[in-house]
Formats: C-alpha cells, sequence, structure tokens
C-alpha cells in the first residue's frame, strides 16, 4: 500500500473515516490523489483554498424511497440515488446506473470519476451520478415502466437542464430514459429536451450517442496506438461486456480491420475466433435481452460459450475492458500481459482494479483510465444538450467527428499534462492531474461555496 504525500494522506484519511464502507469511492479518491503529488508541490494555492477537500465532498447528496407495484400485484420498493458532485464547470451532468448492486459508496465513485472525465471533455458539464438498486432482469417492460416512473417522480424536483442532467448507464438505456423523460414531462408540462440525455432520435436524441462511449474508447486507443506507430489494422481485440459501451467499442475496432474475438456477460464469456457477428450480438442482448450462451448457439462453430471464466484468458493485442468496475484484476493482467497484450484502453469505469493497473505499467502496456478514454459517452451527451439548446439535430457524419475530434483533444491533453509534470506516457497521470486542475481553477475562481 502506498503512502501519499504529507498533505495528501491526511486528506485520504479523512475521506476514510467520513465515508465508511464505501470502498469503491475509497479506491476512486486513492487513485486520483496518488496522482496529485506533482500539483500540490507546484500550487499551494490548492491546499490554502482547500481545493481537494472540497473536490472531495460531494455538493448534494440525495437518496430516496421507490415503491412500485409488479405484475403480480406486490408493492416492491427500491432505494435511488442522486449525487450531485461537483457544478464548478456545469450542471451535474452523468449517468444512472440500475443494478442491484447500486449503494451510496458506487454512485459517489462514478460521481467522483465523472467529474474530472467531463473535464477533460473540454465542455461546460459538471459531474454527478445516479441509479437504483432496482434489478431489470427478468422485469417486464411494464414493470420496468412503473419502476421509472416512481424514480422519476422523486428525481424530477431535483433536476433540470441548467441544474441537473441525469443520463444512462448500466441498465438504463434508450427504453428506461423514454419512461424517465415522459414523466418528468408530465409532472412539469414542460417539453424540457436537455433536461435528460440518451433521448431516442425521434424525439430529442442525439445520432451518434448509443455508439459515443464505445467509439469514444476505440478512438481513444487509436491514438495510443498511432503515437506508437501502429494501428487497429490486423490487431485481435477482446472486449468484456455485451451491453452498450461493449458492443459499439467492437464495431468500431472492427471497422478499423481488427478482428474481435471474445465478449462476455456475467454468465460467461464467448469466443469467436472468425471475429464476433455483430448484427447477431445486437439481436441478442439488445432486442432479445437474452444471455450470451446466446449467441454461441446461433452462431455455431466455432463460436463456443464458456460458462464462468474469465474473458480475460483469451489472447488478444488490445484488451478492452467494457462492463463494470474491478472486472480484470492483478491475475487477468498478468495474462494479459503473457500473451503479449500492449494496450488496455477502459471502456467502463474503473474496471481495473489497482494490482491491475501495476502490472500493466509495469510491463509497459499502454493503459488508458475510463475517464480519459470512455468519456466519449458523456462528450456526445454534451452535443445532444448543444442540439437540445438549439433547437437543431445534426448529422451522424457531423456528430461522428465532433466525438473523434474530442477523443482526439483528450488524447493529447492527456500526454502534455503527463510530460508537463514529470510522467511521460502516463495516460492515468495526464488524466487526473489535467482534469483536476481544470476543475480547481474554476473552484478557486468561484469563491468558497
Ligand atoms: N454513464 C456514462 C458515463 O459513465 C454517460 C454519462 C452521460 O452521458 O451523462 O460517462
Amino acid at each position: 500500500m502506498t503512502t501519499l504525500n504529507p498533505t495528501l494522506q491526511p486528506i485520504f484519511e479523512e475521506i476514510l473515516a467520513r465515508n465508511p464502507g464505501e470502498a469503491e469511492f475509497h479506491q476512486a479518491t486513492k487513485e486520483l490523489l496518488e496522482s496529485l503529488d506533482p500539483v500540490v508541490r507546484r500550487h499551494p494555492e490548492y491546499t490554502d483554498a482547500e481545493i481537494i477537500r472540497r473536490i472531495c465532498e460531494p455538493e448534494r447528496q440525495i437518496i430516496f424511497r421507490v415503491p412500485w407495484v409488479d405484475d403480480a400485484g406486490r408493492v416492491q420498493l427500491n432505494r435511488g440515488f442522486r449525487v450531485e458532485f461537483n457544478s464548478a464547470l456545469g450542471p451535474y451532468k452523468g449517468g444512472l446506473r440500475f443494478h442491484p448492486s447500486v449503494y451510496l459508496g458506487i454512485v459517489k465513485f462514478l460521481g467522483f470519476e465523472q467529474i474530472f472525465k467531463n473535464a477533460l471533455t473540454g465542455m461546460p458539464i459538471g459531474g454527478g451520478k445516479g441509479g437504483s438498486d432496482f434489478d431489470p432482469k427478468g422485469r417486464s417492460d411494464a414493470e420496468v415502466m412503473r419502476f421509472c416512473q416512481s424514480f422519476m417522480t422523486e428525481l424530477y424536483r431535483h433536476i433540470g437542464e441548467y441544474t441537473d442532467v441525469p443520463a444512462g448507464d448500466i441498465g438504463v438505456g434508450g427504453r428506461e430514459i423514454g419512461y424517465m423523460f415522459g414523466q418528468y414531462k408530465r409532472i412539469t408540462n414542460r417539453y424540457e429536451s436537455g433536461v435528460l440525455t440518451g433521448k431516442g432520435i425521434g424525439w430529442g436524441g442525439s445520432l451518434v450517442r448509443t455508439e459515443a462511449t464505445g467509439y469514444g474508447t476505440v478512438f481513444f486507443a487509436s491514438e495510443i496506438l498511432k503515437s506508437r506507430g501502429t494501428s487497429f489494422e490486423g490487431k485481435t481485440v477482446v472486449v468484456s461486456g455485451s451491453g452498450n459501451v461493449a458492443i459499439y467499442a467492437a464495431e468500431k475496432a472492427a471497422a478499423l480491420g481488427a478482428t474481435v474475438v471474445a465478449c462476455s456477460d456475467s454468465s460467461g464469456y464467448v469466443v469467436d475466433q472468425d471475429g464476433l457477428d455483430l448484427d447477431l450480438l445486437k439481436e441478442v442482448k439488445e432486442v432479445r435481452r437474452e444471455r450470451i450462451s446466446v449467441y454461441a448457439e446461433e452462431r455455431g462453430a466455432p463460436a463456443r460459450f464458456i460458462a464462468g471464466g474469465s474473458v480475460w484468458d483469451v489472447p488478444c493485442d488490445i484488451a478492452l475492458p467494457c462492463a463494470t468496475q474491478n472486472e480484470l484484476d492483478g491475475d487477468a493482467a498478468a495474462t494479459l500481459v503473457r500473451n503479449g497484450c500492449t494496450v488496455v484502453a477502459e471502456g467502463a469505469n474503473m474496471p481495473c482494479t489497482p494490482d491491475a493497473v501495476r502490472v500493466l505499467s509495469q510491463a509497459g502496456v499502454a493503459f488508458a483510465p475510463g475517464k480519459a478514454a470512455n468519456a466519449g459517452g458523456v462528450a456526445t451527451s454534451a452535443l445532444e444538450m448543444q442540439q437540445n439548446a438549439s433547437r437543431d439535430s445534426w448529422s451522424f457524419v457531423h456528430t461522428e467527428e465532433r466525438l473523434e475530434e474530442i477523443m482526439v483533444g483528450i488524447h493529447q491533453r492527456c500526454l502534455e499534462t503527463a510530460e508537463e509534470y514529470g510522467a511521460p506516457g502516463n495516460y492515468v497521470a495526464g488524466a487526473n492531474i489535467a482534469g483536476f486542475i481544470q476543475v480547481a481553477d474554476a473552484m478557486l475562481a468561484l469563491g468558497v461555496i
């Protein structure tokens, strides 16, 4: 366990004491603080104004009851969260996650990451996150609708185009955003398109938003490869997960000439050495909402499903963890290194454990943290907000170009900042420092609030 510098260590101990039991939040704050040593040395003004302590404390945390009635007529109860973490750069912005693992510590880690990710996009958006321990798996459309309506019946009073703009995350896609937007519109009697992002194309959504997180991750990885004199062409790629991020990361990697040979879900993984059939994968996962084993059955040989186990056992040149936090540990990282993997870019939020990051870095594997590599989703949400504000809708090509420009910009900024602060080539340091400084300077300017 590394000890932080004398300014930062007591701050971290205070975080541990004030946020007991929130392991993921501790992990995310520690990872940021570990990068800030050269920053606090160079900028005593941040310490004087207690910027670091303030940035680690959410501006507002909302926890609420979400009662709803299931198809059998039974009353169900869930807990809803919205953590409005930092609004120095703009309205709180970040997704909603519906998953049984959701509790305050998960929402706070995600909201904390979101602050710096959003800053890196260069768009005027603050950081927030929310969700519920509701499990949409196995629920009917009608149950999901009733849950979303109940959730929004409380959330609506806290959000707004200029206040807080939620979007999707795990368990929240176009269907859920639709039900929540409908309920918001009904309660407020306002067609306020800019209150949520990830909307459907016919009712205020943006083209490319669906693809953006996955495409953006691949654009970022592609910049890493370029800086090393190579590209996706002819490379073998493994993605984890098979949700929105994984599917579109696989699609863009394949479009750039790679073969994507594996993906996973919580039941196991699929290996398909011919390259994943993405139309079939979309049909199975997005339309029919079935398990990944169904993909292997319908695709036939050589595709096969392996129950349980780790998708990271499949040899690859480039690994894109796109499932969930802490899904790739030190052992998996060692396997990737042994199999010759050279680039790991996080499509999910914090999928690599601190051990994994250490193993990869020591082996010289280029490692892109989620707050940089997966920022394309929220960046395109900000583009959706721009279109809503100007009552306009842009073409797919134009929007994708904007996304790519943003990802190229983030990559550049990470490298330049890492270099400037004495950690050349270190994307973790570059992303943490560049994101932090942007928010810290705004906080300094706005006074003690
Ligand atoms: N949930 C996504 C993320 O982790 C997107 C958030 C958004 O579009 O606001 O960045």
